[in-house]
């Protein structure tokens, strides 16, 4: 089957998939085990040994480059596995120029495990992307973007920062887990690594850790899968083929998680109570035409600030939820509420995340797929 005039919804389901060559079987087996047989040294059919490849984790790897539309994935044992993969890439006395509001785990990977190693880490805000040029040297190796960010939902303009990637001759890649190729293709932007942890929407309901990095580029692909092994970071085979089966309903996922959100995101901007709602869909969003132009909906993950707010009025919400789980994470089919200073933003200095806007009043939602009527209901009663 020729998969390029495909539609995104049909390679959600076929993209990279052939019914198994022993059985027929419709989905990709588990194919639990470590090792092959081989008929005589090197004679084997492309499988060897499980950390270099397993047939359930090349069918998940051929899946997620179809949806990214690139022509290389690879999966890790988590998304962080895949970031650290990616700075691998890098020798000592490189540099890389960041977000300053992204993932709490990224930061800590850059700056407690990586500076160690003699890579510098610039966080900058990219909102404007003339601003990454200031921070621009010989020494430049790397742009690391994650847009939207976590938990600011700023959004960042990737043809911008890839054209500047591009005129530096630096290598782009971008988070985009918080997205999802759903709502933004960024090797289609100009990127040349999209990274995922699948342990979000591409996994969908919260039962699996898994890490995606997905490349066009041949010679990036064979370096990375170097890495892959030579590292072993790998996913198993049954987590594999989790991940595979949430990737087969991710467009109508999202497209729920986008009303449901968008609902919720209206609800809590006309609520007396709060402040401050943070979502791309609003047109005051200062980086709204940008959210627009590049994503194709605006997505379920809001943050909001109550007026007033202080750190106990914070958690006293999250503790009032019913509906809404209080847990880390996001993406799954059930909403879950966290609160970024203390759990997913913890690892990052309070002084540094108030100056991204990571203050201690933040609530971060992750808007799933029940009845919008039950999600307002919810907030309702715990907001007061
Ligand atoms: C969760 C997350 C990660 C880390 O992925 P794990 O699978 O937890 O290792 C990286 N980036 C973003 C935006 C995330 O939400």
């Amino acid at each position: 089957m020729s998969e390029k005039g495909l539609g995104f919804n049909s390679k959600t389901i076929h993209g990279g998939q052939q019914p198994d060559k022993a059985y027929g079987a419709v989905m990709p087996p588990i194919y639990q085990t470590s090792t092959y047989a081989q008929t005589t040294p090197g004679g084997h059919q492309g499988f060897e040994y499980s950390r270099s490849a397993n047939p359930t984790r090349t069918a998940l790897e051929n899946s997620l480059a179809s949806i990214e539309n690139g022509n290389y994935g690879l999966a890790f044992g988590s998304g962080l596995a895949a970031i650290d993969a990616v700075i691998k890439l890098l020798s000592p006395g490189d540099e890389v120029v960041t977000t300053n509001d992204l993932y709490g785990g990224s930061y800590r990977l850059f700056k407690k495990i990586f500076e160690k190693f003699g890579i510098t880490f610039h966080f900058i805000g990219m909102q404007n992307a003339e601003n990454i040029a200031d921070y621009i040297n010989e020494k430049s190796k790397l742009i690391w973007v994650e847009t939207p960010t976590n938990p600011m939902m700023n959004i960042i303009d990737i043809v911008a920062v890839s054209k500047l990637a591009k005129k530096y001759n630096i290598l782009l890649a971008v988070d985009n887990t918080f997205a999802t190729p759903y709502l933004q293709l960024p090797l289609d932007l100009g990127a040349d690594i999209v990274m995922h942890s699948a342990t979000k929407y591409l996994g969908g309901h919260s039962d699996v850790v898994v890490g995606a990095l997905v490349v066009k580029d041949k010679e990036l692909a064979d370096q990375l899968y170097f890495i892959q092994n030579a590292s072993g970071a790998v996913c198993g085979p049954m987590d594999s083929f989790l991940v595979l089966r949430g990737i087969k309903t991710l467009h109508i996922r999202m497209q729920r998680h986008c009303e449901n959100g968008k609902t919720i995101a209206n609800y809590l901007k006309n609520h007396p109570k709060i402040e401050k709602v943070y979502w791309p869909g609003f047109e005051d969003h200062p980086n709204h035409s940008i959210a627009k132009s590049q994503m194709k909906d605006f997505g379920g993950m809001i943050s909001f600030v109550t007026k007033g707010g202080k750190y106990k009025d914070a958690i006293a919400i999250v503790e009032k939820l019913k509906l809404f789980t209080l847990a880390e994470s996001l993406g799954g089919v059930e909403s879950l509420a966290g609160h970024p200073a203390s759990m997913t933003h913890a690892s990052i200095p309070k002084e540094e995340r108030e100056k991204s806007g990571v203050v201690d009043a933040l609530i971060r939602l992750s808007v799933g797929i029940e009845d919008e009527n039950d999600l307002i209901a919810d907030l309702e009663q715990a907001i007061g």
